[in-house]
């Protein structure tokens, strides 16, 4: 599939969190660092370089390029590690803060462990996020319920792209970290929503 129509790894991560939030960096094409953003990209650059290591069976690459285009989305893995006796394949994200009350980290997971399993016609059974603030490895299970919401979510992103759609802000916790928030306006535009709302409705 031409890579141009494949949908990013990291819109799935963010679409989950907010859609749009999603919508605004992967078809408006903003962003904004903030203290939390910056942290993170830090500690991808570190866990981006390095070379491959062999530690007795286990082989360990950085920055690894995955595709699915069955699913139709790529991305990049921080690390994969491979078990080189028994063939195995595991996805390892690195991320900032700690687990979160949502699944978008573990949809980003998931959507690349689907990738591995077609590009390398394997089973991925389980994959892992390493968590900086809690320096603690979360071991994630790809079961039928997750990867059914990652599928569901890429068919959800599919339709944004193909339609452009901008969804309208919903002003709640996730605002406070979101470093989009001076561009989204979320306060003052779901204001404008809801009168318009109203409006519409007693037609005034
Ligand atoms: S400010 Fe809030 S509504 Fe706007 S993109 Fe960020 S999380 Fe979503």
């Amino acid at each position: 599939m031409d890579e141009e129509k494949l949908i990013p790894i990291s819109a799935l991560q963010h679409f989950v969190f907010c859609p749009r939030q999603c919508a605004l960096i992967h078809i408006e094409r903003l962003w904004t660092e903030n203290y939390w953003t910056a942290q993170g990209r830090v500690l991808h650059q570190r866990t981006d370089e390095g070379t491959p290591e062999q530690r007795a069976n286990l082989r360990v690459e950085r920055s690894v390029p995955v595709v699915s285009n069955a699913l139709g989305i790529h991305g990049v893995l921080d690390v994969m590690e491979i078990d080189t006796i028994e063939n195995t394949f595991m996805p390892v994200e690195y991320k900032r803060g700690k687990p979160k009350l949502n699944n978008c980290d573990k949809v980003q997971l998931c959507a690349q462990a689907l990738c591995l399993e077609e590009m390398r016609s394997v089973n991925i059974n389980r994959a892992a996020i390493w968590y900086w603030q809690v320096r603690k490895r979360s071991w994630i299970d790809l079961d039928e319920n997750l990867r059914n919401e990652t599928k569901n979510v890429i068919r959800q992103l599919k339709e944004m792209f193909a339609f452009q759609l901008n969804p309208a802000p919903i002003y709640d916790k996730r605002c406070l970290s979101c470093s989009l928030i001076d561009d989204c306006q979320p306060q003052a535009l779901q204001k404008d929503f809801s009168e318009r709302y109203v409006r519409n409705i007693y037609r005034l």
